[in-house]
């Protein structure tokens, strides 16, 4: 291997910087050459790339998202439009890529891989729904995020005495939303891996009420309901003035924490060392502290039964 590339793909997620800077001076240190690709597979097709030396990664560690860009590029799963892409790549006589993304990418780089393309991908996203890894890049940084803008919820919904219903990214992941009930003090939590009854929620609001609460907090997961309607749902049927927030987009930015700096750059620099040992479609995780790989093939099926944090939840739970 004498020449890498290196892309981010699908959502942009805070630490993907710090992956892409491993991947650089590890290549570089290495003797190889290392294109950065703009705009992740869209890029790719279009032949838009960079040489980077060590200073094109200079000033890039504290920043969030991703400094090369990314897209969604649907036109990727057709055959004939990853063909162009080979071709570019093979014109390029780049002899392998690192694919920074969420599982979407995965799939991806595991069609190149097959097409005759090395890739190797790292889980860059905020939802920390892939499978093989026990973190995701940029998850801790959303958390912090949330956190913080459910403190301020707090502050609102205790004066007034509100209900504050809080609605979390995460696709269909509830890690995020669990894990901000728990920090940041929930009273319940609705999650896309378990059926959700409204009226156990209007009981639970209820009961606090009756035990002297004066506010409550409900964290709850994106697309599983509009909120606007559930918050005017139990605010009908409880009598107490209900809001909802939609945090949206401001999660995915924001200055990576120190752990998703250092998981991404971890990551980054182990990608380059799995790919001089002719690792090819592989994806890189993080398991009890310790870096791994697996098989894309193996990480793509167990994504649609990725397991389910059960003991996560039992503890938010607890602390309702
Ligand atoms: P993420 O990588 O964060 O899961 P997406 O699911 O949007 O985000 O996937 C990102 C990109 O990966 C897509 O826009 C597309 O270019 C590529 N991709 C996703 N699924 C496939 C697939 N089945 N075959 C080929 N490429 C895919």
């Amino acid at each position: 291997i004498k020449r890498i590339g290196v892309l981010t793909s699908g959502g942009d997620s805070p630490g993907m910087n710090a992956a892409i800077r491993g991947v650089v001076r590890t290549g570089l240190s290495e003797g190889l050459e290392v294109y950065g690709i703009y705009d992740g597979y869209l890029g790719l097709f279009q032949n838009r790339m960079i040489l980077l030396n060590h200073c094109s990664v200079s000033d890039i560690i504290n920043r969030g998202g991703t400094f090369l860009g990314s897209s969604r590029f649907p036109d990727f799963r057709k055959y004939t439009i990853r063909e162009k892409v080979v071709r570019n790549i093979k014109k390029r006589n780049l002899d392998a890529l690192v694919i920074i993304g969420g599982d979407g990418s995965y799939i991806g780089a595991k069609k190149l891989s097959d097409m005759g393309c090395p890739c190797i991908g790292l889980p860059g996203t905020i939802d920390n729904d892939v499978s093989g890894t026990d973190y995701t890049i940029g998850y801790f940084t959303a958390l912090e995020t949330i956190i913080e803008a459910i403190d301020r919820l707090r502050d609102t919904s205790s004066s007034h005495q509100r209900v504050s219903i809080v609605e979390v990214m995460g696709r269909y992941c509830g890690d995020l939303t669990i894990a901000a009930a728990i920090a940041g003090g929930c009273e319940f939590v609705v999650v896309p891996e378990l059926k959700f009854e409204v009226q156990d929620l209007v009981n639970k609001v209820k009961f606090d009420i009756a035990k002297g609460k004066k506010h409550a907090i409900v964290a709850i997961t994106e697309h599983i309901c509009n909120v606007f309607d559930l918050a005017k749902y139990i605010e009908k049927k409880t009598g107490k003035e209900t809001r909802a927030t939609v945090l949206g987009y401001i999660q995915r930015g924001g200055k990576p924490v120190a752990y998703d700096r250092i998981l991404g750059s971890r990551m980054g620099v182990y990608s380059v060392e799995l790919l001089l040992q002719g690792c090819s479609g592989c994806c890189i995780g993080i398991q009890n502290e310790k870096l791994v790989y697996n098989d894309i093939s193996s990480i793509i099926q167990q994504c649609v039964h990725r397991p389910f944090r059960q003991d996560f939840f039992r503890t938010a739970k607890r602390l309702f």
